[in-house]
């Protein structure tokens, strides 16, 4: 059932075995696995169905000086399906060397194994329409599958992976119809929490506070409450609750906020194949179930033990759209078509000119070269306006995004590095208020001096690598890499670590079962929890650990064991 909480009576209470904050990916997931379990869940979505840019509003914040992060309200969305509104799609699972403790990487280690992870991905594949759990080229595409770069190989360096992608599915429209029918679960939209409300010392949620306008508040009192509202939303919410505990829910240990981690993003160097037409599998592929793929490389787990590497990938890029030299009709149309997407891409370009800037002067000749380069290939720039209408336009699995070979067969590396969890790299509540009097959020993200030596070590490793194999040549001037490295960014919309998974309260927020540590009735569900970030998109593992916390709940309320249990009477509609 779909509710709207603007149409509820000012101060309702309402009820259920379980109140999930959030209808996101994970938020959805976990209503959508427990449906038709016999508990009744109400999902309390703080958007509506379609974006509003009053509620997003809601999501502004500050961001510390020094800090490269973008602005909090950017890479999410408050609306139903959260930021799966306009996520990328791309699906990549941990590797089992991400849950282990890594002697070089502080805090490492996670409290489950692999295996209790792993066994969610499958599942996790159906809700995001990303295909069967496989991740091999030969495993995806088939044992004649040509290999990534022909004659390639190096121990160091792994490149029969690759990374699938999902529509991308908005999970506020594909979970809606299902969700809308099911007798036992209520969304509520326009209902944002703000705040938990807990007895001092240990002890369970007794209610939920809310609202869906100044004075509109209403109350949920629950048997279980997941908070499944985004690795920055999460902290939000746990600290603004410090009615009860100083410093906010979870946080005896200090750990809430910090150790916030997004992976590190840079274009580097150049990857030139010998001889220049090696073939290459640059391009997305199909998998037989219908699948976008695309080939990646990383380091292997013996290479990161080695030298102490944190777990990095990088991709094959395309040149730098914005400077013209590349000689390309269809980067220049992109590039001047660029004001025309949304602001979350067109600040990743913007970002990427930034990186460059002195190498290129946008004077009258820039601007006469970009058109020239369409000009001359304006029947290329056709066929590829075509191909996108009926590729990503009108198809509904769209091609993720263009990717265009280099005329000299020289790549730059698109690369994706895992940080450390770094105490220093933290959200606060910010002095300013919301709407609702709830406290904004401050970010302070940070690379630590531990993520830029990785990442300059990675690439001399990378360059070693493909210098044995005779196949391609990495090249980057190691008078300036370092600089460059420091210019890394987060990436928009990974939000990770701010509610750590830990055996203590001292080292992290929630235990192994994603419990809150000394509020046993409350869980997160989200990338927060992440202890450490690996290299992967986060959203197929948010998925996979709200399936693995929705089978606990449910083995939870059948043996009754639910500390802080009380009998909830049936709920009127
Ligand atoms: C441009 C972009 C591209 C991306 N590309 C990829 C990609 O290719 N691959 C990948 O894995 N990930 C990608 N991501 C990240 C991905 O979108 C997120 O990991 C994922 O959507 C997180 O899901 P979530 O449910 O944990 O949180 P969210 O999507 O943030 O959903 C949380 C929901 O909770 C609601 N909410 C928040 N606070 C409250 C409150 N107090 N009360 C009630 N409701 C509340 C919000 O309105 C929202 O709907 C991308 C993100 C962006 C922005």
């Amino acid at each position: 059932m779909i509710l709207d909480a603007l149409s509820l009576t000012p101060g309702v209470e309402l009820e259920a075995d379980l109140c999930i904050v959030g209808g996101g990916a994970a938020g959805l997931s976990l209503a959508s696995a427990l449906e038709g379990s016999g508990l009744s869940v109400l999902v309390l979505e703080a958007g509506g169905r379609k974006f509003d840019a009053a509620a997003q509003e809601g999501l502004n914040g500050e961001v510390a000086e020094g800090s490269s992060h973008s602005p909090p309200h950017m890479y999410r969305r408050r609306v139903l399906g959260g930021a799966t509104a306009i996520w990328g799609g791309r699906c990549v699972p941990y590797d089992p060397i991400d849950l282990e403790r890594r002697p070089w990487v502080p805090m490492s280690g996670w409290p489950i194994a692999w295996r209790d992870l792993a066994a969610y991905y499958p599942r996790a594949q159906e809700l995001c329409e990303a295909g069967a759990y496989a991740y091999d080229v030969s495993e995806a595409l088939g044992p004649a599958a040509p290999p990534t770069i022909e004659g390639f190989s190096d121990p160091d360096i792994v490149a029969s992976r690759l990374e699938r992608f999902s529509r991308p599915t908005d999970f506020g429209k594909s979970t809606f119809a299902r969700l809308a029918a099911a007798p036992a679960v209520r969304i509520l939209l326009n209902a944002q929490a703000l705040r938990l409300v807990t007895p001092e010392g240990d002890g369970p949620v007794q209610r939920l506070e809310g609202a869906s306008a100044p004075g509109r508040g209403f109350t949920v009192r629950a048997r279980h409450y997941v908070l499944a509202s985004g690795g920055l939303e999460v902290p939000r919410l746990l600290m603004a609750s410090d009615g009860s505990r100083r410093g906010g829910l979870g946080n005896a240990g200090g750990a809430l906020g910090r150790y916030y981690m997004c992976h590190a993003e840079n274009t580097l160097g150049r990857l030139r194949l010998r001889p220049s037409d090696r073939p290459v599998a640059l391009d997305f592929e199909m998998t037989e179930d219908g699948v976008y793929v695309r080939r990646k490389f990383s380091f292997s787990a013996e290479a990161q033990r080695r030298e102490g590497l944190l777990n990095t990938i990088f991709r094959l890029h395309y040149p730098l759209i914005a400077d013209p030299a590349h000689g390309s009709g269809v980067l220049s149309a992109m590039y001047l078509v660029k004001d025309a997407i949304l602001p979350e891409y067109r600040r990743k370009l913007a970002t990427i000119e930034i990186a460059n800037r002195g190498k290129m002067v946008r004077d009258g000749r820039f601007w006469f070269s970009h058109a020239t380069n369409v000009l001359r290939d304006s029947p290329g720039v056709l066929r590829f306006g075509q191909a996108w209408l009926r590729k990503r336009t009108f198809a509904s699995r769209k091609l993720p995004f263009v990717v265009v070979r280099a005329r000299d067969g020289r790549y730059p590396l698109d690369v994706n590095a895992e940080q450390i969890p770094n105490p220093d790299s933290r959200v606060t509540l910010a002095t300013a208020r919301d709407a609702h009097g709830m406290p904004r959020l401050k970010v302070d993200w940070r690379l630590h001096p531990q993520d830029i030596d990785s990442l300059v070590r990675g690439m001399k490793v990378a360059r070693a690598a493909f210098a044995r194999s005779g196949c391609a040549e990495l090249e980057f001037d190691d008078a300036t890499i370092e600089a460059e490295v420091r210019a890394s960014t987060p990436v928009g919309g990974h939000h990770i670590g701010t509610a750590r998974m830990a055996e203590t309260v001292r080292d992290g927020v929630v235990d192994a079962d994603c419990a809150v540590h000394g509020v046993p009735n409350l869980f997160v569900a989200s990338s927060a929890v992440f202890p450490t970030s690996s290299h992967a998109n986060p959203t197929l593992t948010i998925v996979a650990l709200a399936l693995r916390l929705a089978d606990h709940i449910q083995q939870l309320s059948a043996r009754d064991e639910a500390p802080g249990f009380r009998a909830v009477p049936e709920i009127a509609a």
